[in-house]
């Protein structure tokens, strides 16, 4: 797909209020599949397909994404955006909640792309260290929450979300079989690496 096509795509996205990943996030998480040249990438949180299409780019040959939504309509304009940018064959939507498919995924990855219910990145967390191969990169966006984790703000409606995604920023910076980042580009960006001990 030429970049002008993509770009109508998330102009669309931005005009429906679509949460898409931002501009310098994408920038960053390019960056990182140009060097990993994932074969296997899981998305959670496939919305349009927005982000998918981009990084269907970066695949090693024969390379595959597999994204969930559970947003049926979302699956389905995310089934045209991907038929346009000829990337069927790249890409496989899993329409259902993230949180009842995944304990049925048994496949391995080398990057797990997490951007979906804030509330359950901790669940999502420990599905990706299940098949997450060695020197594998669990990325996670929005975890920062428009700030609301870094400050003492927890009357907030959201404060389960943040409740979580505190949780979820400790669990990967103690895990010692993870090397992580958290950077401050968009909402928030936790890049981890899955080591050897
Ligand atoms: N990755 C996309 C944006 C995803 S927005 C992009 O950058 O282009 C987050 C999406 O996750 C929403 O469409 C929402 O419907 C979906 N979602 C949230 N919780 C989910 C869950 N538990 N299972 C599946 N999809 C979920
Ligand atoms: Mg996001």
């Amino acid at each position: 797909m030429n970049e002008k096509e993509l770009q109508k795509i998330k102009q669309k996205a931005l005009e429906d209020k679509i949460p898409i990943i931002m501009d310098d996030t994408l920038e960053v998480v390019q960056k990182l599949l140009q060097e990993q040249k994932p074969n296997k990438i899981l998305e959670i949180g496939t919305a349009v397909g927005y982000s998918a299409i981009c990084f269907s780019k970066y695949l090693s040959e024969n390379g595959k994404i597999d994204t969930i939504e559970r947003d049926v309509e979302r699956v389905k304009e995310a089934k045209e955006n991907i038929k346009r940018a000829e990337a069927e064959n790249k890409i496989n939507i899993y329409e259902g909640d993230a949180v009842e498919l995944l304990p049925n995924f048994n496949e391995k990855y080398d990057v797990v792309f997490i951007d979906a219910a804030k509330g359950k990145y901790p669940f999502f967390l420990k599905e990706a260290m299940r098949m997450l191969n060695e020197n594998g990169l669990i990325i996670a966006d929005n975890v920062l929450y428009k700030g609301y984790v870094m400050s003492d703000y927890n009357k907030h409606k959201q404060r389960t979300a943040v409740r979580n995604l505190r949780e979820y920023i400790s669990e990967i910076t103690e895990n010692p079989n993870l090397e992580t980042k958290i950077l401050e580009v968009g909402d928030g960006l936790s890049i981890s690496r899955k080591i050897k001990r």
